[in-house]
């Protein structure tokens, strides 16, 4: 007997509230039983609660270019936070690393030369990918108006938003089952600019890549994502180095040069270990803070704005100094 698409729509809204119930309780857990974990684990609640403030936002708000400049100009004072804590395709990636973690694979390290190679190279991955609609798509004579253009007709552009896509999205999604759109980053944008013969092909290649690559190495995408590029060229505008960045810093005296900090980092930041003291931050930090977390003498590695100190690594290592 045919199961109807209803019935199937019906056991997925039943899996997702669940699956989210059950990782609800799971956090709590882990809260409670793991100091370590706590920032790791408050990062997560803010990602699923920035993930479902996202769609909603979408949904009453589909204007991409304010929705855009907003997440660009928030940048000025928090840096590369939104990859850290907001971007939906950052918690799919992690939520792909704790799988990997609880099947018990190692994860991959590029080489450090290749990693920083791939820093240099972002540059030039941006202009391509910002490039590509230009060339592929069918120019609309209207994206071009200016009373559309704050509209969100301008289509060249969400490309730079391919990381908000929900995996449950409010308009048309790549599939749609019993009025749930799904979709994922950037496929929708992959799939317009492959055209009908292509679509299905590319999307679903792009999926698997994406996937595999974030399986094997920790948020493969943000190394050359064009979003997270731009927050970084945002804050090498000199007119805004007088706003106090929220950043890292370490205390020289205190770090014992332990490796922690180069090893638990999710995009192979190597400055946090490798530099003296001070701010520590580089454009290639997300701003996760699992660093902080981890670091295992008090008061050695800080996040910090205008001077105050947020976040503060503790002695974890030894129990009664826990503070
Ligand atoms: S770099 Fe891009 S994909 Fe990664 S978290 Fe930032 S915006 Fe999201
Ligand atoms: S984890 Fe802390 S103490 Fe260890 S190397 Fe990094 S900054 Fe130094
Ligand atoms: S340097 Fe620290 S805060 Fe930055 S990405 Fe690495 S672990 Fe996260």
């Amino acid at each position: 007997m045919l199961v109807s698409m209803e019935v199937i729509g019906e056991i997925l809204r039943w899996i997702i509230a669940s699956t989210l119930f059950i990782a609800g309780l799971l956090i709590i857990h882990i809260w409670i039983r793991d100091k370590t974990r706590r920032i790791s684990l408050l990062r997560v609640f803010v990602q699923f609660a920035s993930l479902v403030a996202i769609y909603f936002i979408l949904t009453i708000f589909p204007w991409i270019l304010v929705i855009l400049i907003v997440i660009l100009v928030s940048t000025i004072f928090l840096g590369r936070f939104f990859c850290g804590w907001i971007c939906p395709f950052g918690l799919y990636m992690d939520l792909v690393t704790i799988f990997r973690k609880s099947i018990k694979v190692r994860y991959l390290s590029l080489p450090n030369r290749f990693n920083k190679a791939l820093n240099k190279l972002r540059y030039a991955i941006f202009a391509a990918i910002l490039a590509i609609p230009f060339f592929l798509a069918p120019l609309h004579s209207q994206s071009w108006q200016l009373a559309l253009f704050f509209a969100g007709s301008f289509k060249h552009l969400t490309i730079l938003l391919g990381p908000l896509e929900p995996l449950i999205i409010p308009d048309t999604g790549v599939l749609v089952i019993e009025g749930l759109n799904f979709s994922y980053p950037y496929v929708r944008d992959v799939m317009f600019y492959s055209g009908e013969f292509f679509a299905v092909i590319n999307g679903l290649l792009f999926l698997i890549l994406t996937l595999l690559g974030t399986f094997l190495v920790r948020r493969l995408w943000c190394r050359f994502c064009p979003l997270g590029l731009s927050f970084v060229i945002i804050n090498r505008v000199r007119g805004f180095r007088w706003i106090p960045l929220l950043h890292l810093d370490k205390s020289e005296e205190k770090c014992t040069k332990c490796g922690i900090c180069k090893r638990v980092c999710p995009t192979q930041v190597t400055e946090v270990y490798e530099n003296r003291g001070g701010n520590v931050s580089t454009s290639i930090c997300i701003h996760c803070f699992r660093c902080v977390e981890m670091c295992p003498y008090k008061g050695c590695l800080t996040a910090k704005t205008g001077g105050k100190t947020v976040l503060s690594s503790r002695n974890w290592l030894e129990p009664s100094k826990t503070n």
